[in-house]
């Protein structure tokens, strides 16, 4: 008898052996859920390998009960890619595998979607009923007339048009007047929406090198390398060579999954897809029902769909023939998942790709350290697009130093200049965008008289103000609280705020230019489904004179008629404990830079800095990416900061910081014995934030090139070695984020 190897929904990373019956052997693979019998219950588990033997006596050894028939099956690629994912991530294979399989898919609550549909028997027999019969029983006669028009309508139909319920259908049907179909639909979340099919425009020259490059690496399985990276300036035609290549996978019969941020997943970006192939697009927006993303994942499954287009998840679609995998934007840190499994999906991208000998674009104005670095050794290709499209200049960058501004007494939040540009774009019916990358009215509520500064009692975080809800809200835990109206710790009534967010900036710009009409766009006033649709539509209608936003306005926007773009405080990201700080100021500016003047007018953009001389902000204002990153990496080499070497963080949180502090000291030395000397090591010391949600959070670092072995360690310490309680402790492979 074979048997198999189960995990079960249980966080623990170990498998189980159970014996397949003879009659299962031909449905058991690795993949497939079944039911087992588990101490006293049966429970439902995973198959991740079939094998002959077992280290345990055959007969302790229990039956699998059944196969689960409606969980579908996962492809044995993604298994191995999962398998990849929880050994590079230091996670379970449990974690792994939930994330391949959405939620929906996973939980087997969801049940295919039936309806059911209606035929006359015999449209002559039909005729005689209405002839015979009409006058006696008009409700019958009504749904006869209406098949006899419509044959095969849906019983949602027939009761909309004639108002026959089931009772009607019924009789009809036992008469052997009407046959009942019973049929499987799709949810389809694109069910009322039109497109527009476009034809693909003439490519220019650097586009079609670009395409000939990727055609090429598709027409050779098993190409080296199987990456490229697209490096082409904002608004350079970069999504038009992800369609051509797309082209060239369907020839080839082969699947596409296109990788966006999820805050560019807007309409705006999905219906350049579908218009160009229609249904075989599948949209994995982060907006679908449960049954709507289940029905998806079936068709996906299924072979009835060639592209998904999606966000970070997407990259696990169960397609059996992959050709092409896109990661627009792939310098953006929404690839890298903030809980486990850890994991990022640029790079877990690239090993799908090179396991299922399928090309990788990654595409980016700005790419990552990484990403650039990999293109010049040789271990990606690179095609470049320096031009944007119709000869479209890039936008006049000035830099706006406040410093100095403030000096002349001047410069209040809106620079003398910035006002004065954005009144002439008011003249001239142009529009502007104003960006600030902080949500709230101000980000500090302060005493004058005692010195007290409102800030979480459960986080090491300051209160954000809300000056329209008369709130005070912690950005790390998201409480929210009445604001004070005098001092709590004094009572004095004179209280300040500092710290400028986009709400203020709003009510500032109500002020300066009262006839403009003004919209914000930040986590505060996109509460519902349809708010940030609604803006973009008013904004490209140009009901809207103004946008001042946070992040959300900084990428994949396309509107032809912005010619201002003004950045207000561009330093705030610089002042992050982050090795990273510089590389993500100078990707935010210049995206938010490229926003401007993509239509017919040149485009200018303002920049308002109070480090007017940081490389960051200098190379983004002359659009010099390579001075920048060969700048940059002279210190990440001195540093043996990535892309020279991996980074590991090993985070601790817990309640006491005495006990956490000792903990992670302890841990550390247990993972001595794995460490190379190649190893470097940080830590165990208090994280940036220190306190989040009353917990206190430790980090150790880890920094180095080969790191197999120790990962090993790591990971089996980790996930099984005992530990109190109330400690947690995870691991943050390739971490992107410090904090
Ligand atoms: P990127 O993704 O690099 O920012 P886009 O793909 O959004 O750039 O292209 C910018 C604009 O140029 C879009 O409106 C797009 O439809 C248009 N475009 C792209 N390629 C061509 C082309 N070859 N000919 C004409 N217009 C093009
Ligand atoms: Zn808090």
């Amino acid at each position: 008898m074979k048997i198999a190897k189960i995990i079960l929904g249980l966080s623990l990373d170990r498998s189980f052996d159970y014996l397949i019956p003879e009659e299962m052997e031909s449905q058991v693979h690795t993949g497939v859920q079944v039911y087992i019998p588990f101490g006293k219950t049966q429970r439902r588990g995973y198959v991740v390998g079939v094998k002959n033997e077992s280290s345990y006596p055959l007969d302790k050894l229990k039956k699998i009960d059944s196969v689960c028939e409606v969980h579908p099956k996962i492809p044995d690629t993604l298994l191995r890619l999962g398998k990849w994912i929880s050994e590079y991530y230091c996670c379970s294979q449990e974690q792994a595998v939930r994330a391949l399989l959405p939620s929906a898919v996973r939980s087997g609550k969801i049940k295919r979607k039936r309806i059911k549909l209606y035929y006359l028997v015999s449209p002559e027999e039909a005729q005689k009923y209405i002839f015979e019969k009409g006058k006696k029983s008009p409700a019958r006669t009504k749904v006869i007339q209406l098949l006899l028009q419509h044959p095969g309508a849906s019983s949602e139909f027939i009761k909309r048009e004639t108002s026959a319920g089931k009772s009607i259908l019924t009789a009809l049907v036992k008469g052997k007047m009407l046959i009942e179909e019973d049929k499987e639909v799709y949810r389809n979340p694109f069910a009322n929406t039109e497109y527009v099919k476009s034809a693909p425009p003439e490519l220019t020259t650097e586009q079609k090198a670009a395409v000939d490059k990727i055609s090429g690496m598709m027409g050779s399985p098993a190409a080296k390398p199987h990456a490229l990276l697209l490096y082409g300036v904002t608004g350079s035609g970069k999504t038009e060579v992800y369609l051509r290549a797309i082209s060239v996978a369907l020839q080839q019969g082969k699947d596409s999954i296109v990788l966006v941020p999820e805050i560019s997943l807007t309409p705006q970006t999905t219906e350049r897809f579908r218009s160009r192939f229609g249904d075989m697009v599948s949209v994995l927006h982060s907006s679908l029902s449960d049954g709507e993303r289940f029905d998806e994942w079936t068709r996906i499954h299924r072979g009835q769909v060639k592209i998904v287009v999606g966000a970070r998840s997407a990259l696990f679609a169960p397609f059996k023939n992959l050709g092409l995998i896109i990661v627009d934007e792939e310098h953006e840190n929404s690839y890298k998942q903030d809980e486990a499994p850890r994991y990022h999906a640029r790079d877990v991208a690239v090993m799908r790709g090179f396991m299922e000998k399928a090309v990788v674009i990654l595409g980016s104005a700005t790419p990552s350290f990484e990403s650039y670095h990999n293109a010049y050794t040789g271990k990606y290709a690179m095609a470049e697009l320096t031009k944007r499209i119709d000869n479209c200049v890039m936008p006049k960058i000035k830099i706006v130093d406040m410093q100095i501004e403030f000096m002349k007494g001047a410069g209040k939040i809106f620079s003398g200049e910035l006002v004065d540009e954005i009144r002439g774009r008011l003249e001239k019916g142009e529009q502007t965008i104003i960006f600030l990358n902080r949500k709230g009215f101000a980000t500090r509520m302060i005493c004058t008289k005692c010195g007290y500064v409102a800030s979480c009692s459960e986080c090491s975080m300051t209160y954000t103000y809300s000056k329209k809800r008369e709130s005070l809200s912690c950005h790390l835990c998201g409480a929210v609280i009445p604001a004070h109206k005098s001092c709590p710790q004094c009572g004095d009534p004179e209280i300040r705020y500092k710290g400028l967010g986009t709400e203020r900036l709003d009510n500032i710009a109500e002020e300066l230019f009262p006839h403009a009409k003004i919209a914000r766009m930040d986590h505060d006033t996109m509460t519902h489904k349809d708010s940030y649709e609604k803006v973009l539509r008013e904004f490209r209608n140009r009901k809207i004179d103004i946008l001042i936003g946070t992040q959300m306005i900084a990428k994949g926007l396309d509107f032809p008629n912005v010619t201002l773009v003004g950045i207000i405080n561009a330093d705030l990201s610089l002042y992050f404990s982050d090795f990273r700080a510089e590389e993500r100021t100078f990707q935010l500016l210049t995206q938010v830079a490229g926003r401007s003047g993509r239509g017919d007018i040149p485009g200018e953009v303002l920049i308002q800095s109070f480090k007017s001389q940081n490389t960051a902000i200098q190379c983004s204002k002359n659009n010099d990416y390579l001075k920048f990153y060969n700048e940059q990496l002279v210190f990440r080499k001195k540093l043996n900061f990535p892309p020279f070497s991996h980074l590991i963080i090993v985070h601790f949180r817990g309640p006491d910081e005495k006990q956490l502090a000792k903990f992670a000291d302890e841990f550390l030395e247990k993972l001595r014995p794995h460490l190379s000397k190649e190893i470097k090591v940080a830590g165990p010391q208090p994280s940036p934030m220190t306190r989040i949600k009353a917990k206190y959070r430790y980090m150790i670092m880890f920094r180095g090139d080969r790191m197999k072995e120790f990962r090993e360690a790591l990971r089996e310490l980790t996930l099984h070695s005992k530990r109190p309680t109330d400690i947690d402790c995870y691991v943050d492979v390739d971490a992107v984020n410090l904090m």
